[in-house]
C-alpha cells in the first residue's frame, strides 16, 4: 500500500474516536472573556486550552502552554517546517439551535452538530489526528510540524501576538480555519462606527430606543425597538409591508403608552452578509414606514438611505468596488443602539486588495457627514500569498487526490487567522458548497467530510515535511 491508501485506512478506522474527540472539545463552553489570572481570553477559553493539551498529551505528542493564550503540539523535535495554526475558541451559540449547542449530536443526515464543529475545534482535532495517523503509521518526517491552537481567534487574535512576539513563524503555515481548497487571498477590513445625537426630545409618536446585534462580525438576527405613543396594531399596519420586502419576521406588543416591535432576521457571518438577513437593517426598514416624528425617527430614515436593507455591497453609500483577485466589497452593520438622545452603528465591511482610504474610508465618512452623523474608522490591508509556489501547489494537490476535484485558490472576505502571517494560506476544513452554519445556529459538519479533511491534512503533512 502506498501512504495515501494507509492514511486512507487509518483515518477511516479512526471514525468513531475523531467524533468522540471532537464532542471532547465541544463540550467546554469557550466563548471568550474577561481575563482572569493565568486565563487571558477567560476561564472558558482556558479550560479548552488545557483539554486540548492533555488530549495531544494523550496521543504521544510533546506539548507546551504559552502564558494561557495558546498550545502546541510537536511532531517531532525537529524545526518546524509547518505550522498548523487552529483555535479552540467559539462564538457565542446565538439563538434558535435545535439542540444544545455545546453538546455536540450526530443525526441521521450524517452532519455533527454544535458550536466549535466546524469553527474550529473540529478542524483543529481532524489535524490532531492527521499528525497521530502519521505517527502510528510509524512515518518519519525529516522536518518538523507544530500544530498550533489559540484562544482568542474570534476576539482579537491576542493570542497570536503573544506567541509570536517570542516565536517565528515556520516557513509554512495553514490554518483549517476556513474551507477547501485553498485560501491564499483574503480581503482587507474597514470597521467604521457612525454616531449622532440630537437634544432629548419626549414628543410622540416617537422613538423610545432601539438595538440590535452582540458582535460587530455577525449579521444580527434580532433588533428591537421601543415606540412610544403608538400601538401594536398600528404598527403592525404601517410596518408589514417592509418586514415582508426584507424577508424577516415582525413582532409588535402593546406596552403602556406605547408599543415594543420585535424583528428576527437570520445570523450570518459578517464577511459573507448575502447569507444572512439582518434584522438591523430590516428594522431600520420598518421604523421609516411607521408613522412617527422626532430626531430619532429623522436619524434611522438617514440610515435606511445610506445603508439599506439586502445592499450588502454598500451602493448607497457610496464604497462599491471590486477586483478580480479579491472580489467584492460588502458591508454588514453588526451591532446598533439608540436612545438617550444618541445613536451608534457599527459596521464591518470586508474590501477587496484595490480599496484604499481614498476610494473607501473617505467617501463611506463623507457620505454620513454629509447626512449628519459622525463616521470614523480604520482600514487594514488584505493578505495575499501567490497560488503558484511549492507549499500551495502541494496543498492543492493533497486536495485534488483525496477528492477527485480541482483543486484552486479562491479569496475570502473573512480576516483569516494568517492574515498577518507571511506566506500563509487557510486549507480546510468544510468543502465547497456545504454550508456549516458558520457562527450561526446548527453549526455542523459531515462526518464524512471530517474524515476527508484528515486525510487530505496528513498527506499534506508528509509533503511538505517530509
Ligand atoms: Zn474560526
Amino acid at each position: 500500500m502506498n501512504l495515501e491508501e494507509r492514511i486512507s485506512d487509518w483515518i477511516d478506522a479512526h471514525e468513531a474516536e475523531l467524533v468522540r474527540d471532537i464532542a471532547r472539545m465541544v463540550a467546554i463552553p469557550s466563548v471568550g472573556a474577561a481575563p482572569e489570572p493565568g486565563a487571558p481570553f477567560g476561564a472558558g477559553c482556558r479550560r479548552a486550552l488545557d483539554e486540548m493539551l492533555a488530549m495531544c498529551r494523550e496521543y504521544g505528542f510533546a506539548t507546551e502552554c504559552y502564558g494561557g493564550a495558546m498550545g502546541s503540539a510537536d511532531y517531532n523535535d525537529k524545526p518546524a517546517a509547518l505550522d498548523i495554526l487552529g483555535h479552540l475558541d467559539v462564538v457565542a451559540p446565538g439563538e434558535g439551535w435545535d439542540s444544545e449547542p455545546f453538546t455536540a449530536v450526530l443525526r441521521e443526515d450524517g452532519c455533527l452538530y454544535g458550536r466549535g464543529v466546524d469553527d474550529d475545534k473540529g478542524s483543529t482535532v481532524m489535524a490532531l489526528f492527521a499528525m497521530r495517523c502519521l505517527r502510528e503509521l510509524g512515518v518519519e518526517l525529516s522536518r518538523g510540524c507544530r500544530l498550533l491552537f489559540g484562544t482568542d481567534e474570534e476576539s482579537g487574535s491576542g493570542d497570536l501576538r503573544y506567541y509570536y512576539a517570542s516565536h517565528a513563524p515556520a516557513p509554512n503555515t495553514f490554518t483549517p480555519d476556513t474551507g477547501f481548497p485553498v485560501y491564499n487571498t483574503e480581503k482587507g477590513m474597514y470597521r467604521a462606527k457612525i454616531t449622532r445625537s440630537w437634544p432629548e426630545e419626549d414628543g410622540a409618536p416617537s422613538i423610545v430606543s432601539a438595538e440590535g446585534g452582540f458582535r460587530i462580525n455577525v449579521v444580527p438576527a434580532e433588533a428591537r425597538a421601543v415606540i412610544r405613543g403608538l400601538d401594536a396594531r398600528a404598527a403592525l399596519v404601517s410596518g408589514s409591508a417592509a418586514a415582508g420586502r426584507c424577508g424577516v419576521e415582525l413582532l409588535a406588543a402593546d406596552i403602556p403608552g406605547g408599543c415594543e416591535l420585535t424583528v428576527r432576521g437570520l445570523q450570518a457571518h459578517a464577511a459573507t452578509p448575502w447569507e444572512g438577513r439582518n434584522a438591523v437593517t430590516a428594522l431600520w426598514a420598518v421604523l421609516a414606514e411607521l408613522p412617527l416624528g422626532g430626531p430619532a425617527h429623522e436619524a434611522v430614515r438617514a440610515l435606511a438611505r445610506l445603508l439599506p436593507h439586502g445592499d450588502w455591497r454598500g451602493e448607497a453609500a457610496g464604497i462599491a468596488q471590486s477586483d478580480a483577485l479579491s472580489g467584492e466589497l460588502s458591508i454588514s452593520p453588526g451591532i446598533f443602539s439608540l436612545g438617550g438622545g444618541r445613536l451608534c452603528v457599527e459596521c464591518d465591511a470586508r474590501v477587496p486588495l484595490c480599496a484604499c482610504d481614498a476610494n473607501c474610508r473617505v467617501p463611506f465618512e463623507a457620505a454620513f457627514s454629509a447626512a449628519g452623523f459622525t463616521a470614523g474608522g480604520t482600514m487594514t490591508p488584505g493578505h495575499h500569498t501567490p497560488g503558484d509556489g511549492e507549499f500551495v501547489r502541494t496543498l492543492l494537490g493533497c486536495y485534488e487526490r483525496f477528492t477527485g476535484l480541482r483543486g484552486e485558490c479562491v479569496s475570502t472576505g473573512g480576516g483569516t487567522y494568517v492574515h498577518d502571517i507571511p506566506g500563509g494560506v487557510g486549507f480546510g476544513a468544510y468543502f465547497p458548497g456545504f454550508n456549516t452554519n458558520l457562527h450561526g445556529a446548527n453549526e455542523r459538519i459531515k462526518v464524512k467530510d471530517a474524515l476527508t479533511a484528515a486525510k487530505i491534512f496528513a498527506l499534506a503533512i508528509a509533503g511538505v515535511c517530509k
